[in-house]
């Protein structure tokens, strides 16, 4: 599948009604990783909102010149989120009493992301090195990735009309393995080593070995060693993430665990698939060459399909529901009847038995 349109969508389309059952196999398997796939530790107590990090993204990714320059450090007045021209971007925090706290967002690299598994055309994909990648040449534009990020990281290129893509950090996996850069552009520019790019376990044991050194300084917590599964990129912070801009309500079920049981009752609802379907290529913009008969035909074909399976799918559910409540009302009837006998009186039980 590496034409980019919606036929793409379609060769997925006829395995969507075995999905389910394959995201929910894969999501109760807890994946630990790719053994020595790396990842980053970001330390906020080192972090002093320089915002060089941003100028090496911005560099390595060739992205445009801001609105503001970087050296403008009023716009940490305001908190940011990533965007099209910005895979990373530094935020300034103000916990109550104490000097202000600088932390770093962009993807995080998840080990089970949510994004690659709301992607039914597998756009997103977590690469060995520990990057989760972006395939732009199979994507549909249908944006599911977006709503499934806990981290609320994935953008979208609306200022595009012509080829608009999905867009975030990439953890630099094209530029170090095309040779061009060894460490990502934002930890090759940061001056305070706030950020260390490394595999994943050695990050984890620095991590612990500077909270052990120096107890009073860290919460004693690595960020992404398990929230959300785990994830390739790893924070530490002096303060309560919470007060950082980092949720803690994740809990550490992957997106794919979570999600598993949703997507298995989704596959059950008959009407759903054709709106789902024909909803996606409703929204998805991207404008090639492919013939509008034949795209129409792979529609229908596969609404059809879909819709026959899911219906089958159904009716045997519902069979089944049907004669388990017989078998209950059956059951308790009999139950009630023979605690009825038990309670009458004694006089009752003899005529009953004359
Ligand atoms: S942070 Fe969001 S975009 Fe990045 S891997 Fe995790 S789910 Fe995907
Ligand atoms: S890892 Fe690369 S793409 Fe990601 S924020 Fe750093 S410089 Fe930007
Ligand atoms: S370059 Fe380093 S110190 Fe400066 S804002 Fe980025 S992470 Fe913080």
């Amino acid at each position: 599948m590496k034409r980019r349109n919606f036929l793409g969508l379609m060769g997925a389309a006829g395995v969507t009604a075995t999905l389910a059952t394959k995201a929910q196999a894969a999501g109760n398997v807890h994946f630990e990783g790719y053994p020595g796939s790396k990842g980053v530790l970001f330390d906020a107590t080192r972090c002093i909102g320089c915002r060089k990090c941003e100028v090496g993204c911005n560099e390595v990714n060739n992205l445009p010149a801001p609105e503001k320059p970087f050296d403008d450090l009023t716009v940490l007045d305001a908190t940011r989120r990533t965007q099209n021209e910005a895979y990373t971007v530094v935020n300034k925090f103000e916990p109550a009493g104490g000097p202000p706290v600088f932390s770093k967002i962009q993807c995080m690299h998840c080990l089970e992301p949510s994004c690659a598994s709301a992607c039914f055309v597998a756009a997103f994909s977590k690469d060995p090195s520990g990057a989760v990648t972006y395939d732009e040449s199979v994507c549909v534009g249908c944006r599911y990735c977006m709503v499934a990020c806990p981290f609320e990281i994935p953008t979208y290129t609306y200022n595009d009309p012509i080829t608009p893509k999905v867009v975030k950090c990439d953890m630099c996996d094209a530029n170090i393995k095309a040779g061009r850069i060894t460490v990502p552009g934002c930890v090759a520019k940061c001056p305070k080593e706030a950020l260390v790019f490394g595999e994943r376990g050695e990050l984890i044991k620095i991590a612990r070995n500077r909270i052990e050194a120096a107890p009073d300084k860290y919460v004693d917590h690595i960020y992404g060693e398990r929230e959300m599964g785990g994830t390739s990129w790893l924070y530490l912070s002096g303060v309560p993430f919470s007060q950082i801009g980092l949720r803690e309500d994740l809990g550490v079920q992957s997106g794919p665990e979570l999600t598993s049981g949703a997507l298995s009752v989704v596959a059950m609802v008959p009407a759903l698939w054709p709106l789902l379907l024909a909803g996606v290529y409703g929204v998805t913009r991207r404008t090639d060459k492919i013939n509008t008969k034949e795209k129409a035909e792979a529609v229908a074909k596969a609404i059809a399909t879909t819709q026959e399976k899911a219906k089958a799918d159904l009716k045997t559910a519902m069979d089944r529901a049907q004669a388990d409540k017989e078998a209950t009302v059956k059951r308790e009837v009999a139950k009630a009847l023979e605690e009825a006998a038990k309670a009458a009186p004694p006089d009752e039980k003899e005529e009953e038995g004359a």
